[in-house]
């Protein structure tokens, strides 16, 4: 795929790009300007599209990282504490679902928490006996695949239970939409929350919010914030394609782009099917190498794998993370409370050749650190 400029990100996000998609920022456009219009309308109707939700939803593009959509969306959906004593109940197992808690709390809008383990997903059936239990639940809030981990939570099992229960779903699909199968026909949702810069491969600068027309329209007026409010979003671009406030030009032209690239590449199966090469190559290599992973391989998404640090004295995060940076491949931190671990992610452009070449450019760094194993 594309060279590495200057180094390959095996992170979280942000992702590499490819050139075409960095093309396509060359430009200085006006926001009121048709070019702009036309771009947001083809990239809402990419991201319908990609979910399968073009009847009942829409799509509704904000400025900033995930989490502006992600927060904009909880305001914009979940009403404040009113006259029927309604909550949230947020299913946590890592730091990206006790984020969408804090953010109610900090609005001030009513939550309870169900914890697993952060090797665990939340079981449909325990979501069915608390849904049971507790009518005053309005909504069910959980993310796809938890990046903290790199775990693929059980969506279609608990959507299945919390609309036998007639509650809204609402869930943070930031780093695996585009890449595992969610589709509106299959798993019923109120919204569905991304951004521009995971398995879409664009740049960052812009999330998006995928919800149910009837809950945008019952909206009015919920949002905590004025530039968060996503029901306003959605009435201006509904009404003259326009975005509210300035709107991120070079970002959605270089998320057309990469929408298009996506089409031609062969949409979303295809891109998993990548992506779960990039994971099995990698998770390979380091196995041969001694490492060993933080999931078994039937929990492990194929977005982010999570390794345990290795326990030779010699081993050293930093200059290993630093030796692998001089030899092109960037890699994060752990992010798992109370265990020694890194991550290395298989997602953005790359492919096999890539992936091969960071299993090399690893070996290298063990060699030069003097470290025979990776075992933990
Ligand atoms: C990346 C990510 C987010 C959003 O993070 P930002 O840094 O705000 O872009 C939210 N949830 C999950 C699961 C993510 O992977």
């Amino acid at each position: 795929m594309a060279g590495r400029d200057p180094y390959y990100l095996l992170t979280p996000g942000p992702l590499t790009t490819s050139a075409e998609t960095k093309q396509a920022m060359l430009h200085d456009w006006g926001s009121r300007d048709q070019e702009i219009i036309k771009a947001t309308r083809r990239i809402g109707d990419a991201l319908l599209a990609i979910a399968g939700a073009q009847s009942a939803h829409v799509c509704i593009p904000l400025q900033g990282s995930g989490t502006f959509a992600v927060e904009a969306a909880l305001g914009t959906l979940i009403p404040g504490e009113g006259p029927r004593n309604e909550k949230a109940l947020v299913l946590v197992n890592g730091a990206y679902g006790r984020r969408m808690a804090k953010i109610l709390d900090v609005m001030g809008r009513p939550c309870v928490t169900m914890e697993t383990a952060e090797d665990t997903p939340p079981s449909a059936a325990e979501v069915d006996g608390i849904l049971s239990g507790d009518g005053k639940i309005s909504h069910v809030i959980c993310v796809h695949c938890e990046t903290t981990s790199g775990i693929l939570n059980p969506l279609g099992e608990i959507a299945g239970v919390v609309a036998d229960h007639k509650r809204g779903l609402i869930i943070d699909a930031m780093s695996s939409f585009g890449a595992l199968p969610l589709n509106a026909a299959e798993v019923q949702f109120d919204a569905v929350v991304a951004s521009s810069n995971k398995c879409l491969e664009g740049v960052p600068g812009l999330g998006f919010v995928i919800a149910r027309r009837s809950v945008m329209e019952a909206a009015a007026g919920n949002a905590h914030s004025l530039s968060l409010d996503l029901y306003e979003q959605w009435r201006m671009m509904e009404a003259n394609g326009q975005w509210r406030f300035t709107p991120p030009t070079h970002v959605i032209k270089a998320f057309e782009a990469a929408l298009d690239q996506f089409d031609n590449e062969g949409g979303r199966a295809e891109r998993h099917r990548r992506y779960a090469e990039n994971r099995d190559i990698l998770v390979g290599g380091m196995r041969e190498m001694g490492f060993e992973t933080f999931l078994p391989d039937s929990r492990q998404a194929p977005i982010i794998v999570t390794f345990l640090m290795p326990a030779d004295p010699k081993f050293d995060f930093t200059d290993f993370h630093d030796g692998l940076k001089a030899r092109g491949f960037v890699i994060y931190p752990g992010k798992l409370t109370g265990r020694q671990t890194f991550r290395m992610g298989c997602i953005g452009h790359l492919a096999a050749a890539e992936m091969n070449a960071a299993v090399e450019a690893v070996r290298d760094t063990m060699a030069a650190m003097g470290v025979k194993s990776g075992a933990a």
